[in-house]
């Protein structure tokens, strides 16, 4: 098949694109290089003959993608390209709401333009808010009030494209739709070709990796005083190799059911590590004792949040693989050892 992959120069977007040209797929990356890393796709167009073209390009230009579309019969849409960062779209909400909706209405247009109707989303389980206990683990029924720019940008997403499946539909136009909400995603390719590398890093894994590094001194635990086992926040840690996995298999579902209503689908290994837990895994890794600091909770951090996956398994026989901690900390341990700048180095 022919792929068009949005933000393909990023952490998870890169790993799409591996999995994809492994899979003999061809793939159009886009990225506007602001987040991405011009070096992954670089990485990656050693393996990939003429199956890659990369354009610098934003999900915004309309007119451009529509072109490239139909230049390459793009088929498909996997559509990562965002901010993801939750403080940063408090503070910021504007920029959010631009590009994570604006801009993306702008990609939609260009798949009506070129006919494309099948798309895979990158949503997130932001768009639950903080769910009450009898909610957790999480399914997709769960009620969704997101509390952060972010998050809301995420649900928004999730309506426009059930508008637009539904007015693409109406008009006899194919399309299928599927939406992925994404846990905490971690890890990286075990080949050791793609990383994680973001400018500031503030997710639990990385930033313990890097203290373990000695990049920083030492890291702070938010929030000890949650109603946990251990008083710290528990998050469902999914590998991004099975994340996309489950990309994937939504396209290859969508293109033997044809037409079909928007699903949305958790992704997540089915249970929660602790933030200590997470940083004994680091440690036991590693094998570098680091300082930890306790600090207050950051605002907006939920006290647990796990997938029910249970959906996913049963529309698209999606399970996670690799649900051993130590392993998925140490496919990134292993990537940030040999480009401990990321890929700055490279
Ligand atoms: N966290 C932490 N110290 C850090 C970074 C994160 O204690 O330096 C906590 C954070 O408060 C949350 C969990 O680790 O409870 C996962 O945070 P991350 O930013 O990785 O992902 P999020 O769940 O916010 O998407």
């Amino acid at each position: 098949m022919n792929i068009l992959v949005t933000g393909g120069a990023g952490y998870i977007g890169s790993h799409a694109v591996q999995r994809l040209l492994r899979d003999g797929h061809t793939v159009v990356a886009i990225d506007d290089l602001s987040l991405g890393h011009r070096e992954a796709i670089d990485a990656l167009t050693d393996h990939a003959g003429d199956r890659l073209v990369f354009e610098k390009a934003s999900v915004g230009e309309t007119t451009r993608l529509e072109t490239l579309m139909g230049d390459h019969d793009i088929d498909t849409v996997f559509h990562f390209a965002a901010f993801a960062s939750v403080g940063e779209s408090v503070a910021e909400p504007l920029r959010y709401y631009r590009n994570n909706i604006a801009e993306g209405i702008g990609l939609l247009e260009a798949c009506n333009h070129a006919g494309v109707g099948r798309f895979v989303f990158s949503s997130s389980c932001a768009t639950y808010g903080e769910p009450a206990d009898e909610h957790i683990p999480i399914r997709e029924n769960c009620p969704k009030n997101p509390v952060s720019p972010y998050g809301q940008t995420k649900l928004d997403f999730e309506r426009i494209l059930e508008a637009w499946a539904e007015a693409r539909r109406n008009a006899d136009e194919p399309v299928a739709v599927t939406m992925l909400r994404y846990f905490n995603v971690a890890g990286c390719d075990r080949t050791g070709i793609l990383g994680e590398d973001h400018d500031p890093e503030t997710h639990l894994i990385p930033v313990a990796l890097e203290a373990a590094l000695g990049k920083r001194d030492g890291m702070a635990i938010f929030g000890t005083d949650y109603p946990t086992p251990d008083g710290t926040a528990v998050r469902d840690y999914v590998h991004v190799e099975d994340l996309i996995d489950a990309h994937v298999r939504a396209m290859e579902h969508m293109q033997r059911n044809g037409a079909s209503t928007p699903k949305a689908y958790n992704i997540g290994i089915g249970n929660g590590h602790s933030v200590r837990e997470v940083i004994d895994s680091v440690r036991r890794v590693s094998s570098v004792d680091f300082p930890v600091r306790d600090e207050p909770r950051r605002s907006g951090d939920p006290a647990r949040l796990y997938a029910d996956s249970n959906l996913v398994t049963r529309d698209l026989g999606w399970k996670a693989q690799i649900t051993d901690l130590d392993a998925i900390v140490d496919s990134a341990w292993q990537w940030m050892q040999r480009h401990p700048n990321g890929y700055e180095a490279t």
